[in-house]
Order: structure tokens, then sequence, then C-alpha cells
């Protein structure tokens, strides 16, 4: 054999365009043929525009330009998320992308806190976290810019975009590396015999062959369920939010490096600001609030002019059992979802990709066996949505709030075993123990459980051994070179505009 392999993604949104820009920068043109199917008829769901730090990494591999992709998706910073309200009503805290303290005389830098709040210490924890202070005095400078012994070096960063935009700059990028597009409806969709996808057919009459095929298809999930019945794994029990609703509206001149989320009375709110307009939602749930009861929170809620008619979005949290089955792996929506509290489905769009092209099968044509690629894709895969899952449940089953129905029922919820196991830890003692491969590391762990008021029964016995003077001097002194620094760096729109403004666009883009 010597015909190409072709590689069929269907979809062309977020997670289309993510995997065929990944693709096309991989594989050989002379040995693969990319195409990708979506249909401009239908579009795409036209939210998700707020990542986490990796996928700065996944558009540097590309190889594309950060500062120039920031001017072309109307790109703003993000340092990390403000909760409001969640713990508590009239309370906020913060979870920052990056470090949290240094190592004290060995000490991990949440045991010495922990000592010092035992003695009457009043600091917040995240005054030692570089990100944190940037976002809380609305600054914003290239963490790796700074001198190496600077404490800022530590903060982490990611984006807040216009998923159009973004979708858009993949598009080029993954066109200019000879992937297909074909604009058209898909109708059906043609099983070969031992059940493998085998054709596409579109509503033009174009029959669309591959030989292996990405169901990047959305919620729809045309190929792993519409055609191969791979089963949802439904984790509503755990998490009962089902549905959002979506509003943009015009942009603020004080933009934020970061994301809110505010707790209300059946769910919570998203913000998220760009450089021409806000993005905003409200995610709830159905048992607790009504569209219209959500639509007039979310309305109250927003700090700007509206772009459009809010637009309801029901979900399924959840995923599904097989992600790999036959010649298909989904990827997207049309594989799993969990709420966007923590921004974290692009990153599951971006892993998946990266699991696919580990695993990438010897030959795609004729009919091999790739039980076990796909076995190990669905535990890889698999790992990474608990650990992901896990961790939004702990802002909900941590919560203090009993003042509706919604949050009663979240201080009630039951916990995954690997998720309490890791409470119990934190509760004593403010151990994490994380895998190596995790998402969250240990600070994050660390800034959502204190930031949500669990505070550890005890600190390490062994922090007793070091001089506490010489602790309190070197905490002190890292909580103030952290805010000197930081005081002296430009605002986050002063940093968006001296550095990579936006590329005007021919209108305001309203969904
Ligand atoms: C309320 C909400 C908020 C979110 N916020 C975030 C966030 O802050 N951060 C984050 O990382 N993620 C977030 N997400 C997730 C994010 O929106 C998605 O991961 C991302 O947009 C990718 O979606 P997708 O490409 O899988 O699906 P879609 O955007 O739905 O794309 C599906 C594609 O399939 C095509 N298609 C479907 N049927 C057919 C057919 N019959 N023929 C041809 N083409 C077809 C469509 O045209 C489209 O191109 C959020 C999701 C929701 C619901």
């Amino acid at each position: 054999m010597n015909e190409k392999q072709r590689i069929v993604i269907v979809g062309g949104g977020s997670t289309g365009w993510i995997a065929a820009a990944a693709l096309g920068r991989q594989l050989r043109k002379d040995l693969y043929d990319v195409t990708l199917v979506e249909s401009s008829e239908i579009g795409t769901i036209g939210v998700g525009e707020a990542v986490i730090p990796p996928f700065i990494t996944f558009i540097r591999n590309l190889g594309l330009d950060e500062q120039q992709f920031i001017r072309e998706t109307q790109a703003s910073f993000k340092l990390g998320i403000e909760f409001r309200n969640w713990a508590r009503r009239d309370h906020r805290y913060f979870h920052h992308f990056g470090t949290l303290g240094r190592k004290l005389d060995g000490h991990d830098f949440l045991q010495c806190w922990l000592k010092a709040r035992a003695h009457g210490d009043t600091t917040d924890l995240m005054d030692y976290a570089p990100a944190a202070v940037m976002a809380k005095h609305n600054r914003f400078y290239l963490p790796f810019k700074f001198p190496q012994e600077s404490p800022l070096t530590g903060a982490g960063y990611a984006l807040h975009f216009d998923a159009a935009l973004v979708a858009k700059v993949l598009r080029r990028h993954a066109e200019s590396r000879g992937v297909a597009r074909i604009d058209g409806r898909i109708e059906s969709v043609e099983q070969a015999p031992d059940g493998r996808i085998a054709a596409l057919h579109l509503q033009d009459g174009q029959r669309v062959e591959g030989d292996f095929f990405l169901d990047c298809s959305g919620f729809r999930a045309l190929l792993i369920e519409g055609q191969l019945g791979s089963p949802y794994e439904s984790w509503r029990d755990y998490l009962p939010c089902n549905r959002a609703v979506a509003l943009q509206t015009v942009g603020h001149p004080d933009i934020t490096p970061y994301t809110r989320s505010t707790a209300r009375g059946a769910g919570w709110t998203w913000r998220i600001p760009l450089q021409h307009r806000t993005g905003n939602g409200y995610v709830f749930s159905s048992d607790h609030c009504s569209d219209d009861e959500a639509i007039a929170t979310l309305l109250k809620a927003v700090d700007g002019e509206p772009l459009h008619d809010p637009r309801v979005i029901p979900f399924r949290t959840g995923m599904r059992h097989n992600l790999w089955r036959k010649n298909c792996v989904a990827l997207g929506l049309a594989g799993g979802f969990l709420e966007p509290l923590e921004s974290t489905a692009i990153h599951l769009v971006t892993r998946g990709v990266q699991f696919l092209l580990e695993l990438f099968p010897h030959d795609v044509r004729g009919t091999a066996d790739w039980s076990e690629l796909a076995t190990e894709y669905d535990k890889r895969m698999r790992l990474d949505y608990e650990e992901i899952r896990d961790f939004i449940i702990l802002h909900y089953c941590t919560t203090q709030r009993d003042d509706t129905p919604f949050w009663q029922l979240c201080q009630s919820l039951p916990r995954p075993d690997s998720l309490q196991e890791k409470m119990a830890m934190f509760a004593e003692r403010g151990e994490v123990r994380i895998g190596g491969d995790d998402l969250f590391k240990v600070p994050s762990w660390q800034a959502v459980f204190t930031g949500m008021g669990v505070i550890p029964r005890h600190y390490h016995p062994f922090v007793d051994m070091s001089d506490f003077e010489q602790l309190k001097l070197a905490m002190r002194g890292g909580r103030t070179v952290i805010e000197e620094e930081v005081l002296t760096l430009p605002s986050h729109a002063d940093f968006l505009r001296d550095n990579c403004a936006a590329e005007p666009l021919p209108a305001v883009s309203s969904r």
C-alpha cells in the first residue's frame, strides 16, 4: 500500500481546529492527508474563552508567536481566578497560577504559614503568591522576563480570548500546513462491515472517505455516540449544574488580569474580560432555577451593555466510557464535559491530542487491532478527567453556604473516594498528594482548600525545629519583596496596549 493515510476531523470548533493545527504540524504531508469537515450552517458552541497555563505551551509548540496570537484573538492575560461568595457570602479568595511561597529552612511554605497563623499571624496566604499579588493590584508583566532572582518569575499566566478568532488563527495555521477543509453538513455516516467508520455523507452529496476519524462534533457526538454507541457516564450526582446562560457585553477599559467566578443562588457566574468585549455566563442547576430566573440573574450581574440576547446552553457533566472506539477518537465536547469553573475543557482537548499523537497507530489503514492503544488512551484521559472533576467538586463541597437549597445540596453531595482521601489529609496536616502528571499542582489545592476555609488542624511538627523568629522574618521579607516589585509593574491594560494591542475588527462580533 502506498496511498496516503487519511485522517478526517469532524467539526470545526475550538476542538477541531486545535486537533487540525497539531496534526498539521506533526504529520508529514507526503504520508498523511488531513481533512476537516465542519458546517458553518450549524456553527460552534461559541463559548470557552478562558484557558490555563499549559495552553501557552501548546501555542508555542505549534510555532505560533504568542504576542501575535494575543493581538489576533483580542486576548487578555489571566493570572488566576477570583472566587467571590463561594466559601460564604461577602467573601473572596484567589486561585493563582504558579508558585506559592518557597521552602523555608527545608519546610513546605504552607507549614510555616500554618505555624505563623497558629501564633496570631493574619497575613493572607495569597500575599505569598506572585500571580495573586499582581492580580490584586491589576498589574501585569511577563514572568519569564523578570531577573532570575526575582520571586515574580514564579507567577504563572494563561489567556482569555475570543474563541471564534482562535478557531480562525488555528484554521489558517492548519491550512497553511496542508489540512483541507470542507464546509458541509454531515447527514449520515457509513460504517464498514467490521464497524469501523468508512465515510461521511454530506448534505450536498459529497462522500468523504477516511481511515481514521476524530469526532470533534461537540455535544452532538455524531460518530462516537451517534454511530459507535459509546455510553456517557454522568457525574451529575457529584456536580449538580447542568445548564448555562451566556452573554457578551461591551468591554471594560480597566481589563482585569483574571477571571471572576461569583457564586449565586443556584450556581455561579463567570466574567471573562477581553480587549474588545467581556464574556459573561451563569452556570446553574435546572432543579433550582429556571432559564428565565438565570437570565434575570445574569443580566443584573453584568457590568456592560449586552451585545446580543442571552443564550441558554444545556450540558451533561461526565465523560464517555470509551473515547477511542474502532477507528474513531472523540475529543472536546463530544468526549466529555466538566463545567468551566477552572477553565479546563480546552486543556482536555490539548491533552487528548497529545495522548493521541503519543499513541498514534503504526498505520491507520486496514483492519489492524488497536485495542491496546485505545485502552491506554482511555485510561490516560480518564485520569485527567477524574482529577479535574475532584478539583471542581472541592469548590462546592467545602462551602459554608446554606442560604439556598442549591448550596444546602452542595454541602451534602457525595464525594469520590479519591477526593475524600485528599480532604481528610489536608484537614489533618495540610498534606496534598498528587500524581506526577496531574494538572493541578500542590499550590492550587492549597489555594482552594484554604480559600474555602479548610485550615488544617496541625502544622508539621518539624517546623518547630527551626528558629521561629527567623522563619517569620523570611516570610515577611518574601511578602514585602513581592509586593514592592509588583507595585513597579505596569497596569494590565497598559501592558496590553503597549505590547499586544488587539488588531481592529471589522465590527464587534456578536453571537
Ligand atoms: C457554558 C460553557 C462555558 C465554557 N467555558 C469554557 C472555558 O472558559 N474554558 C474552556 O477551556 N472551555 C470552556 N468550555 C468548553 C469549550 O466551549 C469547548 O471545549 C470548546 O469550545 C470546544 O468545543 P467543540 O469544538 O468540542 O464543540 P463545538 O464548538 O460545538 O463544535 C462542534 C463542531 O462540529 C460541527 N458539527 C456538528 N454537527 C455537524 C454536522 N452534522 N455536520 C458538520 N459539522 C457538524 C459544528 O459545525 C462545529 O464546527 C465551556 C463550555 C460551556 C458549555
